[in-house]
């Protein structure tokens, strides 16, 4: 299942580029990696509770990865189950550069819906 809407790129992870296309500084998710003969290849994933463009134009600054796709979202939760999606979708740490399973902000209680690792979902669903 994926999350709605889709993701906007892939662009070249540059600080103008991100400047250009990432027009809200709000909550959202990216993936970064390379793009080849038009298929972006997904190294790394990540997410911004809300700032976005700062956390894209940081990752520009770094230098690690030549492009990306992100995803504007409506708040903070939103953001870590698309973080989450990403991070499964694409093979997690098997994968990935990731060095962990994605974060909760500090007091949430947020769970992923693709793995236990913070607990299961809707345990009453399962129940039932
Ligand atoms: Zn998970």
């Amino acid at each position: 299942m994926s999350l709605a809407p889709p993701m906007t790129g892939s662009f070249p992870l540059t600080a103008a580029a991100v400047e250009q296309h990432v027009t809200a500084d709000g909550p959202g998710a990216y993936a970064l990696g390379f793009s080849w003969n038009n298929v972006f290849t997904v190294q790394n994933v990540g997410r911004a509770d809300d700032a976005l463009r700062a956390a894209l134009l940081a990752q520009a600054d770094a230098g690690r990865y030549a492009a990306f796709k992100f995803v504007a979202t409506a708040n903070a939760h939103d953001a870590f189950e698309r973080e989450c999606e990403l991070f499964h979708q694409f093979g997690g740490l098997r994968h990935l550069d990731n060095t962990a399973h994605p974060a909760r902000p500090s007091g949430a209680g947020w769970k992923c819906p693709h793995c236990t690792i913070y607990g299961i979902r809707d345990w009453s669903a399962l129940a039932r």
